[in-house]
């Protein structure tokens, strides 16, 4: 055989993962992991285990010299090893259709001990099924555990997504740039990440919220499209499935309206989704952030179900029913959910609803049940009747749950409701994908405690044209230019188009209650840029770790980044954070403030 394997090097020829029958008859070395081996006396039979895969190797006295054979009984797991062997085709019984090696084995001429003698720290499972250890446990051994099949599958898939994209966007013109790591505080609405400066005493660089403020002063300079695969830095508060750092796939462009960008990422979806063997379609549907509001009560719904969510203020308002209308009074609405079906739903499902409702800061849920023309399950359902049951829609053997309130605690309440329902209904279609956009987003949102405005994409984000008006007279109803694109409920990446006019960025950051010299201060250098003459432009950012994830099935975002922190923010690798001598702290200007535990 003259194939040259790209693989082959000095001390093999071939992976013997890709080992096929097209191979039997060949001479080969190959290098990896024992895998397991079995000694069946006189016979030993090893998995070998590279990259691509796992083959047999049989060391056998009738072909294997006795002192290898020696050597190979003595083989323990995780040992790496060189094997030197010709590969058989398996007689048809032997074969085995769940490897992908399994119509042919290696037979043993030769083996070679690499090492290394110590037993391995946790096993390395061979697939999905497999018990694997706890999870801080492999996350401590965390290069034994990348030697799980499944792991090195995602990390692969997590490559070929990132040359997709790259091939994607540099076919459309973006070139690739970088953007600084030690860089100034980037305002996307999370705490910074500080490194200290030593020949600046008192001085810190932050790490990179994102490289938002950088990709704008690139359309200023011209360069017109922009990408770049952008590490990002966030300390936020810890949430389950959280990355202290991320990667996003960010992108921006001079010269474009809304339109443009969203068609370019639906362009990119579809060739990352294709890339790990998806079809999906070309456009994704459109939804207002106030309709999304109002039917799902989230601002990224999952449309893979129904349960949307109405208003019923009208109807309970003509009810003698105290607790509805004290809300009612205070201006709030009664809103509700219509579950067909609903009625077969257990009283523990029920107060499950009940928890989950309170958790997310509703007082109760107020349930109406109808059966035949029997209204029941509160006082509410007697007084609505099976005419207001008709009037909502409320069918034979359906279930209605209503939260009332101001709209900031019944769509939280209602969201979680909703999405609980479908997992107790089991209404969720198995792989079903629903993109859809999210647009018109408001500029601002108050912060319920301060009345302050705060920008709900980033202070950078252009107002709707037919919007500006409101900026002085009812900022809190103006739109932004600002698009998100949600899976299944999951956000993949949002955007904007920019602010390119430098007196409109003031008046943003007049109204976010940043003043002229804190402005100047904190973004002077975007502001001179603007002013030094900013094409239109705009951009989005995708959460490309999230991405990798859902591709390549992986139940969390530790299983597709190589080295990931924990939820509490900590690499149990490595062993960071960490603390460090006095004398490295002093020649930082740095002073702990307490001394630690
Ligand atoms: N910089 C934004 C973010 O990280 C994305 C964008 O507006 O392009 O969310």
């Amino acid at each position: 055989m003259t194939r040259t394997d790209p693989f082959a090097t000095s001390l093999r020829t071939h992976l013997g993962g890709e080992l096929r029958a097209s191979h039997a008859g060949a001479k080969v070395r190959l290098g990896g992991w024992v895998h397991r081996a079995r000694n069946l006396g006189g016979l030993v039979f090893v998995d070998l285990r590279d990259r691509a895969g796992i083959v047999q190797v049989s060391f056998d006295p009738a072909y294997t010299p006795a002192e290898v054979l020696e050597r190979a009984a003595s083989l323990g797991n995780e040992t790496v090893v060189l094997v030197e062997g010709t590969v058989m085709a398996r007689p048809q019984e032997m074969r085995n259709a769940d490897v992908a090696t399994g119509d042919i084995e290696v037979r043993a001429t030769g083996l070679e001990i690499v090492g290394p003698a110590v037993p391995a720290a946790i096993p390395v499972a061979r697939s999905r099924n497999e018990n694997l250890a706890a999870e801080e446990l492999r996350l401590r051994h965390r290069y034994l555990d990348l030697r799980r099949p499944e792991l090195q599958k995602n990390i692969v898939m997590r490559h070929r997504l990132m040359q997709r994209a790259r091939r994607f966007l540099s076919e459309q013109g973006f070139l690739e740039i970088e953007t600084p790591i030690l860089t100034k505080p980037t305002p996307e609405g999370a705490r910074d990440y500080l490194v200290p400066s030593r020949v600046h005493a008192g001085e810190f660089y932050a790490l990179p919220q994102s490289p938002q403020l950088y990709k704008q002063l690139l359309m200023v300079s011209g360069f017109d499209r922009y990408f770049q695969i952008a590490r990002c830095f966030r300390d936020e508060d810890l949430r389950a499935d959280r990355q202290p750092e991320f990667t996003q796939i960010d992108i921006e462009a001079s010269f474009v309206d809304q339109e443009d960008v969203m068609a370019l990422a639906e362009g990119l979806i579809g060739a990352l989704w294709a890339e790990a063997g998806y079809e999906i379609p070309e456009r994704f549907p459109r939804i207002t952030y106030a309709d999304a509001m109002e039917r799902y009560g989230i601002d990224r719904p999952d449309l893979r179900f129904g349960l949307e969510i109405g208003d019923a203020s009208k109807l309970f308002a003509t009810l003698d029913f105290a607790p509805t209308k004290a809300a009612l009074d205070e201006g709030g609405r009664v809103r509700g959910i219509v579950v067909p079906g609903g009625g077969k739903l257990s009283r523990k499902q029920l107060d499950e609803l009940d928890v989950v409702a309170k958790s997310a800061g509703a007082r109760g849920v107020l349930r109406v049940k109808r059966t035949g023309d029997t209204m029941s399950a509160s006082k509410a359902a007697e007084l609505l009747g099976v005419e207001g049951a008709g009037k909502l829609g409320i069918a034979d053997g359906d279930l209605a749950l209503f939260v009332a309130g101001p709209d900031h605690v019944t769509s939280p309440a209602l969201d979680r409701i909703r999405q609980e329902l479908a997992r107790m209904l089991d209404l969720i279609p198995a792989g079903e994908r629903r993109f859809v956009w999210v647009v018109d987003f408001p500029m601002f949102e108050k912060d319920p405690s301060t009345g302050a405005l705060g920008a709900v994409h980033h202070p950078f984000t252009s107002p709707l044209p037919e919007d500006v008006s409101l900026l002085a007279s009812a900022p809190q109803r103006a739109r932004a230019r600002a698009y998100d694109v949600v899976l299944n409920g999951t956000e993949l990446g949002g955007g904007s188009i920019r602010i390119s006019n430098p007196e409109t960025q003031g008046k943003i950051f007049g109204l976010l209650g940043i003043d002229e010299a804190t402005a100047t201060k904190r973004f002077g250098f975007l502001l001179e840029g603007l002013r030094a003459g900013a094409p239109p432009h705009g951009g989005i950012a995708f959460g490309f770790d999230r991405i990798a994830m859902l591709l390549a099935d992986a139940g969390s975002l530790r299983d597709v980044i190589a080295f990931p922190k924990t939820t509490a923010a900590r690499a149990l690798f490595e062993g960071a954070p960490t603390q460090v001598p006095a004398q490295d702290l002093e020649e930082l200007h740095v002073k702990v403030a307490e001394a630690q535990a």
